[in-house]
């Protein structure tokens, strides 16, 4: 059994795969907060921090999540979605933290049916869940797109980086790059070092790096530093279309 928060049709706005259309599932729940994110939402009168998908990490939304516990039905709801839209679109799984399901059953059997279907999935994780390739082999024709935090998500370095997950991804994955969300004052600041440590784990991996932000004005504060960040250090600026395009609309 897992848990999706929302599926939709649309453009994948981030990314090496920026401006493919995509079919989105997202899962619910996630083994990080990234309180440093800022996003600030209340629950029963407490104020709690988090990133800007706080709704499908925080369990307390889970009560407006959909429990998966049949991959037949999900499936057949999928191929049924894709002869609406006329063709087999690029699939994206993201969260919260997918990858926490990656043992779970009927999330593996989804993965498997997809990949058999000729779907192109991109992973979107923060590359912490160390996924056993060998008994879960639909999982190496996957793309991973990873988007490792950094110091500026709040969380402490031994729970947002796992060396072994990492190196596991580039071994066995059909494809993997790195994605960070960066701002002015990271890009002022620490941004390099932390990124130059994490290509010490994975020196080959292309490295995307895109403007913080939850709505267009947010973007627009950061974008011309990580724009000059990527020009500086050889790295891909990656915008967020779907920001642009939607502003602070979801399931877009
Ligand atoms: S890892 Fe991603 S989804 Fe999870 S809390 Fe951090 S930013 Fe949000």
């Amino acid at each position: 059994m897992f848990y999706l928060t929302e599926q939709f049709f649309s453009i994948q706005g981030e990314g090496k795969y920026a401006g493919v259309p995509s079919y989105f599932l997202r899962t619910g729940g996630c083994n990080l907060n990234c309180p440093g994110f800022g996003a600030q939402y209340e629950v029963d009168g407490e104020v709690r921090l988090g990133c800007d998908t706080y709704f499908a990490v925080d369990g307390h939304f889970s009560s407006s999540w959909e429990k998966v516990t049949s991959s037949d039905d999900l499936t057949t709801h999928l191929k049924n979605e894709f002869d609406k839209i006329g063709y087999v679109p690029d699939m994206v799984i993201t969260g919260g933290e997918p990858l926490m399901y990656a043992k779970d059953e009927v999330f593996y059997a989804v993965v498997k049916c997809m990949v058999e279907h000729g779907v192109n999935i991109t992973f979107e994780t923060n590359g912490t869940v160390d996924i056993d390739f060998e008994k879960y082999p639909a999982y190496k024709a996957c793309t991973y797109a990873l988007s490792l935090k950094l110091e500026n998500s709040g969380e402490p370095e031994q729970k947002r980086i796992n060396k072994q997950a990492l190196k596991s991804i580039e071994r066995y994955a059909k494809e993997a790059f790195l994605k960070f969300t960066i701002d002015e004052v990271l890009v002022n600041t620490t941004a390099i070092e932390e990124i130059e440590a994490i290509r010490e784990i994975l020196p080959k991996m292309d490295v995307y790096c895109m403007p913080v932000g939850e709505s267009r004005d947010s973007i627009w504060k950061n974008d011309k530093a990580v724009f000059e960040f990527c020009m500086k250090h050889n790295f891909c600026y990656s915008d967020r279309l779907h920001i642009r395009v939607f502003d602070t609309t979801q399931g877009v």
